[in-house]
């Protein structure tokens, strides 16, 4: 057969067929959508920056979407993954219906709100922005190895009100009375994926479909126990068939009393579909799924994406807002299998083995953290957080935690916070984190450089730069934004940013940047 570039002669076979009867009036247009380029989208961060002032900095005007007011549609030709405004966290890369998953939470600032599948971050970013510095998102990726790109993201957007798990959705435990807002962006098939990722087309067959839905029912029953009455759930995909989106959500409502599906077409998007028959109601009158909200590829921008929003119902129990957290002691039930390592904070494998070399490295003075990290804001960062910034000491690492997440004080937290930075023999090392929460006026010593100066590139790359000047640590950023640090010595700055964010800064495109 001649090999062809059109992803929908490669359409794995029997999709077409279920999707075929959700789209009487258009289904050749959904098909003809394989084969045009994809719409890509970005989300700028409200902290950091607006529209007037990003627009100039990233070369195009904003096209906006009906169902988030800070996304856009990506200019095509425009490559933005490495641009430093990127890096600094002004803007995070997402699928323009993906952004309608935290935007139909529709949370009010000071939420408590579990983001259930979370890596690599694009909806836990956007509910940080949404909840605001008085709410707190608890991030929950069960998969380790992806617990670094969620570190990293939420490192760049400056994120200081998430904590993040590694937990099976089955061993998360909610606040006394449950979390104001649960969003459970399910793994699925990714139908919606097929014009970008070749690998969901290889995966996808109807046996797949089956496997995909069976899991999402049974996290989507883990994720209702975790709301409390009153409170919201979203469920999302990013596939098109019934069997993972509309059916899952009749069979949670079927039969119960305590969910509603709320109208979320709001958004923007088309009315979802009846469910299917093969999940039949039976006598009980059908679930008003079309309440729900999907988004084909061919009718906006964006790959497609199903969204539903549920209400508990009764009333919240009282004092929902007063947090108590279940303490370590009644979470001794919880699955800890060990995971992967993320963003430089240690397994906690290697805090033992840490521990132990302690002796090896005696002779070097080792600080206590938060004495270390006193001296270091007091001495660096006068402008940070203050007195009252809630702190948490793991092994070598401190972190600033949000007030929301007091007494939430589980071993299982992989993140209680903003990580600030840890003790090494002798001076304390800030994390990249904390660079991208400051801007020029809460540091005393800056070096700040506009996109198109070479020094900026050099530095994304790893490099030295020569830049004259006291000895000492200095904030680098881009513009009026934190990006990383460097340590000056004798005119010289010595590079700190990680090795794998240097990485992704190496290919920092050659063009004039602003
Ligand atoms: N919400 C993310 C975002 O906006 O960036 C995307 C989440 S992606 C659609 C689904 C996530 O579910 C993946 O990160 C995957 O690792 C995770 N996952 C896979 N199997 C899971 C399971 N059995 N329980 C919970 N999460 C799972």
């Amino acid at each position: 057969m001649a090999a062809t570039n059109s992803t929908r002669a490669q359409l794995p076979e029997g999709f077409a067929g279920q999707i075929e009867p959700l789209l009487p009036d258009d289904f050749e247009a959904f098909l003809a959508s394989f084969d045009h380029p994809r719409s890509r989208g970005l989300r700028l961060n409200p902290a950091k920056t607006t529209w007037d002032e990003l627009a100039p900095l990233l070369g195009f005007e904003r096209t906006p979407l009906a169902w988030c007011a800070d996304g856009s549609v990506v200019v095509d030709g425009v490559s933005l993954g490495r641009h430093p405004a990127h890096l600094a966290g002004l803007f995070y890369l997402q699928e323009p219906s993906s952004m309608a998953v935290a935007a139909a939470l529709r949370p009010e600032p000071g939420w408590v709100v579990a983001d259930l599948a979370a890596a690599p971050g694009g909806k836990t970013t956007h509910l940080a922005s949404l909840v605001g510095p008085s709410g707190l998102v608890v991030a929950n990726e069960v998969v380790g190895s992806r617990l670094r790109p969620l570190h990293d993201n939420l490192d760049r957007w400056g994120a200081t009100n998430v904590v993040t798990t590694s937990l099976p959705v089955e061993s998360m435990v909610a606040p006394t009375g449950g979390f104001d807002g649960v969003v459970l962006d399910a793994p699925c098939t990714g139908e919606a994926l097929f014009r970008r990722d070749p690998t969901a087309i290889r995966h996808w067959s109807p046996a797949a479909v089956e496997g995909a839905a069976r899991r999402q029912a049974a996290l989507l029953a883990q994720a209702a126990r975790l709301v409390h009455p009153g409170g919201v759930l979203v469920y999302s995909t990013c596939s098109f068939n019934r069997a993972e989106n509309e059916d899952r959500i009749a069979e949670l409502v079927t039969g119960s009393d305590q969910w509603e599906i709320e109208d979320c077409t709001w958004l923007g998007g088309s009315h979802g579909q009846s469910p299917s028959t093969s999940t039949g109601t039976g006598t009980t009158a059908a679930p008003a799924t079309e309440r729900t909200a999907r988004f084909w590829p061919h009718r906006g921008p964006g790959e497609g994406q199903f969204v539903a929003r549920l209400r508990r119902l009764g009333a919240a129990p009282p004092g929902s807002h007063d947090l108590q957290w279940p303490s370590a002691r009644h979470r001794r039930s919880v699955d800890r299998r060990p995971v992967g390592r993320s963003s430089g904070e240690p397994s906690s494998g290697e805090r033992s083995r840490r521990g132990s070399n302690v002796e090896a490295t005696r002779h070097r003075p080792l600080l206590d953290p938060t004495a270390a990290w006193h001296e270091f804001r007091v001495a660096f960062v006068p402008g940070f957080g203050g007195a009252d910034t809630q702190l948490e000491v793991r092994g070598d690492w401190i972190f600033a935690t949000p007030p929301t997440a007091a007494g939430l004080a589980w071993p299982e937290l992989r993140r209680p916070g903003l990580p600030l930075g840890r003790i090494r023999p002798g001076r304390f090392e800030p994390h990249p984190a904390l660079a991208n929460t400051l801007d020029p006026n809460q540091v005393r010593s800056v070096v700040s450089w506009p996109g198109d100066h070479p020094d900026l590139s050099a530095y994304l790359r790893g490099e030295t730069v020569s830049d004259p000047g006291p000895d000492g640590g200095v904030l680098i950023c881009y513009h009026r934004w934190g990006l990383g640090w460097a340590r000056r010595s004798r005119g010289i700055l010595k590079n700190a940013l990680p090795p794998h964010l240097r990485r992704q800064a190496s290919g920092l495109a050659p063009r004039r940047q602003r």
